[in-house]
């Protein structure tokens, strides 16, 4: 035994913001324990599979309390030096779990012990008669009984490595003999690998078909971007809707793979871009992978690896494909970077957009950001002059950008929240060959449903929220936790006649349908495209001119081209601007650029129509008037005023429990150790803007600091003190370093 033993710094998947020492297993030869590779490790009472992320000659605790790693998983590093490199940064700037971090650098498959090549090329699954059978009778069968039951849970077939993290009290060659005795009754089958198909992975020809001639804007804005390969250089491409940036990404793209080099880039949602997708299939063909989480572990693996090995030049994927690896990284294009999509939303609370931004500069490749609305946070970067701006000011087609006009509906005659107005502009657009688009950003039937008698509202038992009105399925729904109760025909409280408070799409179509009869109608929402392929069927229906109107919430607002699209209608601009959440404007007027941006794309002129009870409003007014710049730079300088982002730095704990009283407790302790730091000020606890959800009190601390270094050290006394809290057990609790929501 040596004086100092090898200690191994291991990131194990678990709420905790630390790493796990163990040492070698028995007779294992050190030179194996490379960073990057995947171990299998004891972790409480059962076994986890982390990454090796360090090695450390004697650990500050006692070796002889340390357990030993059971198994190395991999022959090389699954991670290479820059990804872990990565995986450390965002740990240290999201205060999240180091482990919870890694095993997102991973793909689904490899996270709990897959092979990934050569070595345990086995997997086992049930046979049909296997899953005929109740279970695995006999006292004496247990640990086939447990097999058994792993199997018949899995949805593929499993490797011994991934079968063992899921047993407890299992070793290799318990499990060994369990298959062997499942196996000779007949009831699990091995087989080679985990999947039959990789879909995910296309495989179109194609080769390189040249684009359109570039107009002068867009040759300006790739000769910047590829002059810039080979060195850290981020850029706004900042074009309005149809201006041809995506024409741009592809030269560039073409540029980097010429010399040698790989591009990565990520779209807010795949599934809603699908003409986006052909596009880069059609110039770059077999070389494009993809990698999103709607993808089969199987296919997203073969991606990952294809990647990896530099067996795809162009990976386009969403937000967690930003920690894709890349063998030889050229270039990342992040498009239109103000989507909110970017951020994750839970677990580990990353922006994809600002890890492209530290990536590309680690990497030393160009970054560029593209959008015809860039959010603040962009904006600020170029007026402080560390992004370079690239402007295309004009839509490539030589179409002109649509008419936008304000329409004030105070006391005008509505139905189904349509004015006048609106249906009679809309019947003008239809009867001359165009297409309408009507946009709300709320699904369902009515957001409410009240009594016209008593005024009982119905609201969720669980949430502070009223019940959405679902008319076709006749339920009512929450949409906060998912709850559902059949649609009342009376008032429970009263007997009373009830009534509908507002309007969500389904009721728009509705209306539409008893409107314009004679006119096909197609709805995007949530609840209409759940189906697998329904919402291409529906897009593709608009492209077709099948379909002449459109109905939808934010999915429309995606960089869809419809080129008979005249008229675009927003119903209600209404709920966006008066909103507690400090960014709900930017959102709105995002929101309105881009749905606006679907009109007149193609021969017609396009027609905008916003109907609103505040036509005066001071943000709504820069926006119509002025334009998105302007709109912009006026909500900058509130901003700046108020010390809010991107002057100035947030970061919001949240906590929540059956009782208030408990999350308040725990972040009352977090508030006393967060105030300790200078430069930092602490505000709350406060109820949560919805206090109850799913059951469960919500509150939240807000931190705000002019300067990231201070924040980060509130937060890191501040968890101290939250992870050593017997109470942090019974809290659900979460930290949001640059959070896009305040609830
Ligand atoms: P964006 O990504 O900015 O919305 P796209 O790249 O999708 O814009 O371009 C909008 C439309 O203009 C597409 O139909 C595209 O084929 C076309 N287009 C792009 N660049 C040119 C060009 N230089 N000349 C003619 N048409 C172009
Ligand atoms: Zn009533
Ligand atoms: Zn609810």
């Amino acid at each position: 035994m040596s004086e100092t033993p090898l200690v191994l710094r291991v990131a194990v998947p678990s709420p905790l913001h630390t790493l796990f020492d163990y040492l070698p297993a028995p007779d294992t030869d050190p030179g194996t324990y490379r960073p990057g590779v995947r171990l299998r490790v004891p972790f409480g009472r059962g076994r986890r599979v982390g990454v090796l992320v360090a090695r450390v000659e004697g650990a500050q605790v006692d070796p002889s309390r340390l357990r030993a790693v059971e198994a190395v998983l991999d022959d090389a590093p699954l991670l290479d030096e820059p990804l872990l490199e990565l995986g450390r940064w965002a740990a240290a700037y999201y205060l999240a779990p180091p482990g919870e971090v890694l095993a997102q650098l991973l793909p689904p498959s490899l996270r709990d012990g897959a092979a990934q090549s050569g070595r345990d090329r086995a997997f086992y699954r049930l046979s049909d008669e296997g899953r005929g059978v109740a279970g695995v009778p006999g006292a004496r069968a247990l640990r086939q009984q447990a097999v058994w039951q792993v199997l018949a849970r899995a949805d593929a077939a499993l490797s011994q490595d991934q079968l063992l993290t899921r047993l407890e009290g299992f070793d290799a060659p318990a499990l060994r003999n369990a298959l062997r005795a499942l196996m000779a009754r007949g009831w699990v089958s091995r087989c080679e690998a985990p999947v039959s198909g990789v879909s995910g992975v296309k495989d179109v020809g194609g080769g390189y078909a040249t684009g359109p001639e570039l107009n002068p804007a867009q040759s300006e804005a790739v000769e910047a971007l590829v002059s810039a390969l080979g060195v850290y250089a981020p850029f706004l491409l900042e074009g309005v809707t149809g201006s041809g940036k995506t024409e741009v990404y592809l030269r560039a793209i073409a540029g980097t793979l010429g010399a040698g080099r790989q591009a990565l880039v990520l779209v807010p949602e795949i599934a809603l871009t699908p003409q986006l997708v052909a596009r880069f299939e059609a110039r770059f063909g077999a070389r494009v992978v993809l990698l999103h989480s709607g993808m089969a572990d199987g296919a997203r693996l073969e991606s990952w690896r294809r990647a990896r090995e530099g067996r795809a030049s162009v990976v386009i994927g969403t937000r967690s494909a930003v920690f894709a690896p890349l063998a030889a990284p050229g270039l990342i294009v992040v498009d239109e970077e103000h989507d909110p999509s970017y951020k994750q939303q839970e677990g580990f609370r990353y922006h994809a957009r600002d890890v492209a931004i530290w990536r590309a500069r680690q990497l030393g490749i160009p970054v560029v950001l593209g959008s015809a609305t860039p959010s603040l946070e962009t904006l600020r970067r170029v007026g402080q002059g560390s992004y370079r701006r690239l402007a295309l000011p004009r839509r490539a087609t030589g179409a002109s950008l649509p008419r936008i006009e304000v329409l004030d509906i105070r006391r005008r005659p509505m139905k189904g929240g349509l004015s006048d107005v609106l249906v009679e502009r809309a019947r003008a657009h239809l009867l001359a060959g165009g297409q309408v688009l009507f946009f709300l950003n709320r699904r369902g039937y009515a957001p409410a449903l009240l009594c016209h008698a008593c005024g009982w509202a119905a609201s969720c038992t669980a949430c502070d929220a009223h019940m959405t009105v679902h008319r076709a399925l006749r339920r009512l729904r929450c949409h906060h936790c998912g709850a559902e109760r059949p649609l009342p025909a009376r008032c429970p409280a009263c007997g009373g006649e009830l009534m509908h408070a507002g309007e969500g799409t389904e009721q728009i179509e509705d209306a539409l349908r008893g409107l314009f009869p004679e006119f096909t109608i197609e709805r995007i929402d949530r609840d209409t495209t759940r189906r697998r392929g329904a919402l291409e069927e529906r897009l593709e229906s608009v492209r077709s001119g099948r379909a002449h109107i459109l109905v939808g919430t934010q999915m429309l607002a995606k960089g869809h081209d419809f080129p008979d699209m005249s008229l675009v209608g927003v119903i209600d601009a209404d709920q966006g601007l008066f909103s507690s959440d400090f960014r709900a404007s930017e959102r709105l007027a995002q929101l309105l650029v881009q749905v606006a941006g679907r009109a007149g794309r193609g021969a017609r002129p396009g027609e905008v129509l916003i109907q609103t009870h505040c036509p005066e409003h001071p943000l709504l007014h820069t926006l119509v008037t002025q334009g998105y710049d302007a709109f912009a730079r006026q909500l900058l300088t509130e901003r700046e005023r108020a010390g809010l982002p991107p002057y100035g730095a947030l970061a919001l704990l949240r906590a929540e429990a059956k009782e208030g009283a408990l999350a308040e407790a725990l972040l009352n302790e977090a508030a006393h150790a967060a105030a300790a730091a200078p430069g930092v000020s602490v505000l709350g606890p406060v109820p949560a803007p919805m206090a109850r959800r799913a059951g469960r009190e919500r509150r939240q601390l807000l931190l705000q600091a002019a300067e990231r270094a201070p924040l980060r050290q509130a937060l890191r006394h501040a968890l101290a003190v939250i992870e050593a809290s017997p109470d942090a057990r019974r809290v659900r609790w979460s930290v949001d370093v640059d959070p896009v929501e305040m609830f």
